[in-house]
């Protein structure tokens, strides 16, 4: 079901928990803002209990919405408004990343540590197999077990990303552990991060699949922009080596490229192949 923004920056509908957060007041402090969404875990209990524990005036942090395991959604801030979802975080030459972006929380209990046949929480609470997802963080170089996400809840996030992205002018949707790696790995490999923002974030231009031409990067990582220019926004991580890319557009130095993402990259670092 499609989900519809209001004026006053809000989900619309009856079935919209709306949960007073007073701390936050400060308004974007540009036209052009939020242009960002952060996905991020709650590592928490339930939906409720994290909303409810968001919104308190004593806790320094908050977040636009959160949504439950089962679709349902609390909301918070208005999304007009800046939370405190990011903390200390950087992408690309900002800083404070809360300033540029709509934070959504996801019931979900990030890590889990296995103990016989159950798996358990940081806070301890213990979950089954089924509900557990096997694999590698972006940040990591070993599998371990995260919590899953349900179906229904990555559904409602997904709708509630399309209807942010045509109300206002998102270009970037990224995890909090892209803009605070180190500190941050949610919302975590269990989250389906790359397809998100490849589903809803990518332009499909018909002419270019008209006429296919084909590069591959020639540095040995190569960052990928929002726009064409060295202090634009990094779109995704740096390409690797090798990368075979899909030439959407050139200009001046720069090529519009499309592999599992899409972005503008320097046209020095891409020699162009038959494919
Ligand atoms: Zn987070």
């Amino acid at each position: 079901m499609s989900v519809e923004i209001t004026n006053d920056h809000l989900i619309a509908g009856d079935d919209v928990n709306h949960v007073a957060c007073s701390k936050n007041v400060k308004l974007f402090s540009e036209p052009g803002l939020p242009d960002t969404i952060v996905i991020h875990f709650t590592a928490g209990s339930s939906a409720q209990s994290s909303a409810d524990f968001l919104a308190r005036n004593d806790v320094q942090a908050s977040a636009h919405i959160v949504i439950g395991r089962d679709a349902s959604v609390y909301q918070l801030v208005p999304f007009n408004i800046v939370a405190w979802h990011a903390g200390v975080s950087s992408y690309g030459n900002r800083n404070g990343i809360n300033n540029y972006s709509i934070g959504i929380e996801l019931d979900n209990a990030g890590g889990l540590t296995k103990s016989g046949n159950t798996y358990i929480s940081s806070f301890g609470k213990t979950y089954p197999e089924n509900e557990t997802v096997f694999a590698t963080h972006r940040n990591e170089t070993e599998p371990k077990y995260w919590h899953a996400y349900t179906e229904e809840q990555l559904a409602k996030c997904r709708d509630i990303c399309i209807a942010l992205i045509s109300f206002y002018k998102i270009k970037l949707i990224v995890g909090h552990e892209e803009i605070a790696p180190g500190r941050k790995t949610d919302p975590g490999p269990a989250f389906p991060l790359d397809k998100l923002r490849n589903d809803l974030l990518l332009d499909i231009r018909k002419d270019a699949e008209a006429l296919p031409l084909y590069g591959k990067v020639t540095a040995s990582k190569l960052n990928i922009r929002v726009n064409p220019g060295p202090d634009e926004l990094m779109s995704a991580q740096p390409l690797a080596q090798n990368t075979v890319v899909k030439i959407l557009e050139s200009r001046d130095g720069w090529y519009k490229v499309r592999t599992e993402t899409e972005g503008w990259v320097k046209s020095d670092f891409v020699q162009q192949i038959n494919q």
